[in-house]
């Protein structure tokens, strides 16, 4: 085996772009995902190292001297990252030029060619389905014989076969021994999951076919690849064992509740378990489901209303209906079930008045805590190419541009009725319409009162959110 290095690299301050991050972008608050998708091949390949620069604070210097002990070094990159990571990679060459260097992500897989030509310093970038890739690069096997991968030969870039889609899930091992070797749960924020959570995905792949989202058209799939009930309810409980003061347990996989029978499954073992946990979930759960899984430990729903107005969600395929969402919500309320709900600006369709109807409707349900994103073009989505084919992408400098100069996201598309600034300048007023309001206001100093750890918490991702909303406005001037 080589001796190697999985490395997220260090990016902008705060940059929230680990191999779980759909968004990659700083936040409005301190947040960072777990590296997942780089813990899982990190835990095929015995005695490698998994290192998460941002979270641990560490610099292109700290992580170009650590990986001079190293044969090889994957990293993860991500499109707005991209040219970051190129000059992480450079600086970790130079300072250990025998290094072997490969980049991993849904970037890299989309555009191999491109992402080769970018330096000289990568060898080799992977497509999707990279964890045994990763593992046979490990094994010292020649290029030529490995599946899944780009790389230069003879001054041209050679393409391998792609690698096959993993069926039996359950053959891939559990990451969370990767986790206590190599990462410290405090580290990992997320401003609704109780701290420190810890994350894992139970499956890949999501059988809807939003024309934003990023990980189905291009690292998932759009069928629901599962490990059995069982592989997942023991690793929790070896997460429990290694984790005891993990709060908080989350599913990342894209919608975990889409096969019921399993998730009503996992769920019982997690209630034998007396573990807390949360998933992400599509509005469209029935009753009878959202009881076992909350009489099971379930506290938290991510759901992704994303919009308020039905035609819009016509328009990205989203296969969900307003009303659904409603009867899926008052459930969830009555429950006693937390709901963390995202929405996005800026999609085909939207007017300044979808955008007030939207704010009106994320009041009407009323989650407990909201995220807004703006719309995102990235490579690889049926949206990009909509946006490249109707010329909504922003001009051709900032084409693909999907971040700003500290990392936080900007509005990379503009239509002739809405431009790209009053996409971005709606976000504020579409925070404060939501936050700012008695009842939430009271209900946030409640939670503070109440607990002292959350008290010091909120305070902190207060100062952070008034820091955001008052960039924004100073732009926005
Ligand atoms: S349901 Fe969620 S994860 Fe699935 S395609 Fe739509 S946005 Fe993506």
């Amino acid at each position: 085996m080589l001796k190697t290095l999985f490395l997220h690299p260090p990016s902008f301050e705060g940059f929230d772009g680990g191999a779980g991050s759909r968004y990659q972008a700083k936040r409005e608050i301190k947040s960072f995902w777990y590296p997942t998708w780089l813990a899982q091949p990190a835990a095929m390949v015995p005695g490698s190292k998994l290192i998460d620069a941002e979270p641990r604070g560490l610099s292109v210097e700290d992580v170009a001297k650590a990986a001079g002990d190293y044969e090889l070094c994957i990293m993860h990159t991500s499109t707005p990252s991209f040219p970051t990571d190129v000059k992480v990679a450079e600086a970790i060459k130079e300072a250990n030029p025998q290094l072997r260097i490969g980049f991993v992500g849904s970037h890299v897989a989309v555009d191999p060619e491109g992402s080769l030509n970018a330096t000289n310093s990568i060898e080799f970038v992977c497509g999707n389905e990279f964890d045994f890739t990763c593992k046979e690069l490990a094994e010292g096997r020649p290029l030529e014989e490995i599946d899944g991968l780009s790389y230069r030969a003879n001054g041209r870039i050679v393409h391998n076969k792609p690698r096959a889609i993993i069926e039996d899930m359950d053959s891939l091992p559990h990451v969370v021994d990767v986790y206590k070797r190599d990462l410290v749960p405090e580290d990992y924020f997320i401003g609704y999951l109780n701290h420190p959570y810890l994350s894992v995905y139970t499956g890949r792949g999501c059988k809807s076919r939003c024309t934003f989202c990023l990980w189905p058209h291009t690292v998932g799939g759009h069928r629901y690849r599962t490990r059995s009930v069982d592989h997942v309810v023991s690793e929790i409980a070896k997460a429990k064992e290694y984790f005891p003061q993990v709060k908080e347990f989350f599913f990342d996989d894209d919608t975990f509740t889409d096969d019921r029978p399993r998730a009503e499954a996992i769920a019982r073992g997690l209630g034998e378990l007396g573990v807390r946990w949360s998933c992400n979930a599509k509005a469209n759960v029935p009753y009878e489901t959202l009881k076992v899984l909350k009489d099971n430990g379930l506290r938290l729903f991510v759901v992704g209303y994303e919009t308020g107005n039905q035609q819009i969600l016509h328009n990205i395929k989203k296969g969900m209906r307003i009303d659904w969402a409603r009867e899926f919500t008052q459930n969830c309320h009555k429950l006693g079930i937390d709901i963390h709900g995202t929405f996005i600006l800026g999609l085909p369709g939207e007017t300044k008045e979808t955008i007030k109807e939207t704010i009106e409707f994320a009041k009407e349900m009323n989650p407990r805590t909201l995220q807004v994103s703006l719309a995102a073009a990235y490579p690889g989505t049926y949206l990009y190419k909509q946006a490249q084919e109707n010329g909504w992408l922003m001009n051709e400098q900032d084409r693909g541009r999907l971040v700003g100069e500290q990392g936080i996201q900007v509005s990379s598309i503009s239509y002739p009725h809405l431009t790209h600034d009053e996409i971005f300048e709606s976000l504020g007023p579409f925070y404060k319409a939501f936050y700012f309001r008695p009842g939430k206001l009271w209900q946030m100093t409640s939670e503070m009162v109440r607990d002292y750890d959350v008290m010091k918490r909120r305070l902190r991702e207060g100062a952070e959110f008034f820091r955001f909303l008052t960039a924004r406005e100073d732009r926005a001037a």
